[in-house]
């Protein structure tokens, strides 16, 4: 490429968290203002519980060798993944999808990180498997098409440390700045980063980050996993350019975008249904009722 055709480039990709951070990047991408950006805040009590998400389960398989590499992005670390072996399907999906690449977001402290929230609540990270739809030639084809792409996404919440995810944070070390990489010479697979319970909420929503895309079924895990201090703080050694010089990366999260009308479905019923509510709701009945008749007699007894 000449000249011409660098500074072109560089001006049409360039956006960080910093100056052209998230509240400017629509006047590049205009689809930012979009009907289905992402992330969102998960309201609870408006998410709709979909029967036919728990009939027909999510069914996600990946393999020990699919792994291939560990990029600084320069806005995150990129593990590189080889499809084969890597499907998801059911649940929200009506095809196949294989695992192309995960990555995270953090904060730098223990208070925001995550992209997506809960009730307005944010975890210290949260890390996305990002799947291309098979019914395309290829994730590049599939990218920007309205069912392309399936992305995992699992809050990470502070507490003992993840012996899955080890593996992955003592690479951090080989790839301090943007464009390091380094291959994987181990068995790795991503299952072991998913939570216990399989709970999660969806939506229709975009990629976080440009060119945002409005082509992403969001999967979210409803349960976080554990990682240690140690692994957070290993997610923020990782080195970025600010404009004031290198700096720890952190604080690399989109805030949650406006809902626009949209359904956002669970594959679980929440703790409390009503039939819980029901007995609490007759006993406060019976409690004001015999409360009442108590109060009642008394003022008859003092009047007689
Ligand atoms: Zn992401």
């Amino acid at each position: 490429m000449n000249d011409k055709h660098q500074s072109e480039s560089r001006h049409c990709t360039e956006w960080n968290y910093y100056g052209q951070g998230p509240s400017k990047w629509h006047e590049q991408f205009p689809v930012a203002k979009g009907q289905r950006q992402s992330p969102i805040d998960i309201v609870t009590d408006q998410v709709v519980f979909d029967q036919t998400l728990s009939d027909n389960p999510l069914k996600i398989s990946y393999s020990n060798n699919c792994c291939q590499s560990v990029t600084n992005t320069g806005a995150s670390f990129q593990v590189a993944v080889d499809g084969a072996g890597t499907e998801i399907s059911g649940g929200p999906l009506d095809s196949t999808y294989k695992l192309v690449q995960f990555h995270a977001h953090w904060g730098h402290g223990g208070n925001e990180g995550s992209e997506h929230t809960v009730d307005g609540v944010t975890y210290p990270a949260e890390l996305h498997l990002v799947h291309w739809n098979t019914k395309y030639k290829d994730v590049t084809e599939a990218v920007d098409k309205p069912d392309g792409l399936a992305v995992i996404g699992i809050f990470f919440t502070e507490g003992k440390e993840h012996s899955g995810f080890k593996p992955i944070t003592d690479m951090f070390s080989k790839v301090p700045r943007k464009t390091d990489k380094v291959e994987f010479k181990f068995k790795f697979d991503p299952a072991c980063l998913l939570p216990a319970e399989r709970n999660y909420w969806t939506y229709l929503g975009s990629l976080t980050t440009p060119p945002l895309f409005e082509s992403v079924t969001w999967i979210v895990m409803k349960d976080p996993v554990e990682v240690s201090a140690g692994q957070l703080a290993a997610l923020r050694s990782l080195l970025w350019e600010t404009p004031s010089g290198e700096g720890q990366m952190g604080n690399n999260y989109r805030p949650p975008q406006p809902l626009q009308g949209r359904l956002v479905k669970a594959s679980f019923t929440e703790e409390t249904t009503v039939e819980d509510i029901i007995p609490a709701v007759v006993l406060s009945a019976l409690a004001i009722g015999v409360g009442a008749i108590f109060t009642i007699s008394m003022i008859r007894t003092k009047r007689w």
